[in-house]
């Protein structure tokens, strides 16, 4: 068993009747937060709020029909992931069929035995906290805990259609330590890892707004998506970024060209109003940031350069 974290769960209870609610918040208040909701209206707004970990959900509720709660939580990708389990009566003709094609998780009949519910509820925290960790592993670089080159085109897909749509800018950076291979021939393997992983944190305090995306390329290779950034923001930032990397000071092998440790930067930025609607695709603007890296490269490294796209 993977272990995960053992915060307390936040577990909303969506139910009119009283004796249910206390009965559940006995069997439950020492695996969670409990938050109580009487009706469907009470609940959507508590869980805009906060999302819980897991809903409890009454199959008869006075306002809207747990059913129908349950699909419209489950069309949003906002709340899809929730597990919803039904309390039920056992009345409905069918429920264990409707509950599951709704998307609920599971069902519990009343009446309620707190050491079932208790098990019933603990097992699908534990199996959804192992998918969002498995999911968070899939996405991170396991040596720097930046993130990975999957998430990077992913969200790069995301984030260019967000553009165009609202017609902001956005840049896509490549960043690429210079003379590698001579530090890990000096230094060793070791170092050298110590090396990416110091540039990493750099380069990740460096993103500021909560939209940037900083992750590793690859080997020594780092890539931003920076929403919302023109060609004169961006420029600020990495030029800004040059001397941050300067100034962690990290000694270079002797027969590098720098003393310290630097990079190069290439960055293109997609400007909505400026792009020919039909003939660039997706990884364009990788490429244009690829050849802008070369040329910082060719122009003797430590150095920012833009590349226009197409
Ligand atoms: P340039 O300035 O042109 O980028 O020179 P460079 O030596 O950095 O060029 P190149 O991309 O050819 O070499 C990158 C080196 O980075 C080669 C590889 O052994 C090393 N490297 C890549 N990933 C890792 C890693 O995870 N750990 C360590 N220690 N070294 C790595
Ligand atoms: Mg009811
Ligand atoms: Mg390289
Ligand atoms: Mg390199």
């Amino acid at each position: 068993m993977i272990k995960t974290k053992n915060t307390l769960a936040d577990i909303l209870i969506i139910d009119d009747d009283s004796s249910v609610v206390m009965a559940l918040n006995k069997a439950l208040n020492k695996i969670g937060r409990i938050r109580f909701a009487s009706d469907a209206r009470q609940a959507f707004a508590m869980i805009e709020e906060r999302h819980p970990d897991l809903i409890l959900l009454d199959i008869e509720l006075p306002d809207i029909r747990g059913l129908e709660v349950c699909s419209k939580l489950k069309s949003s990708p906002d709340t899809e992931d929730i597990p919803i389990l039904f309390i039920t009566s056992h009345s409905e003709v069918g429920f264990e069929e409707k509950v599951f094609d709704v998307g609920g998780a599971d069902y519990i009949v009343k009446p309620l035995k707190p050491r079932v519910v208790a098990a019933r509820v603990q097992t699908h925290l534990d199996y959804h906290r192992v998918i969002r960790l498995l999911e968070k592993l899939a996405h991170t670089d396991s040596m720097t805990g930046l993130a990975n080159r999957r998430t990077f085109d992913e969200q790069l897909i995301i984030d260019l259609k967000h553009s165009r749509r609202e017609r902001e800018p956005l840049t896509v950076v490549l960043i690429d330590i210079d003379e590698f291979k001579k530090y890990n021939d000096h230094f060793g393997h070791i170092e050298g890892d110590d090396c990416i992983k110091n540039i990493a944190s750099a380069l990740y305090l460096s993103t500021r707004r909560p939209t940037d995306l900083a992750a590793r390329y690859g080997g020594e290779e780092f890539a931003f998506i920076l929403p919302n950034t023109d060609i004169d923001g961006a420029g600020l930032l990495l030029d800004e970024l040059l001397k941050t990397i300067e100034q962690l000071n990290i000694a270079h092998a002797p027969n590098a060209t720098y003393d310290v440790v630097t990079i190069s930067i290439g960055f293109s930025t997609l400007i909505p109003e400026h792009e020919l609607a039909t003939d660039l695709d997706d990884w364009a603007i990788v490429k244009a940031a690829d050849h802008a890296l070369y040329e910082s490269k060719n122009k003797g490294r430590n150095c920012v350069n833009y590349s226009p796209l197409g």
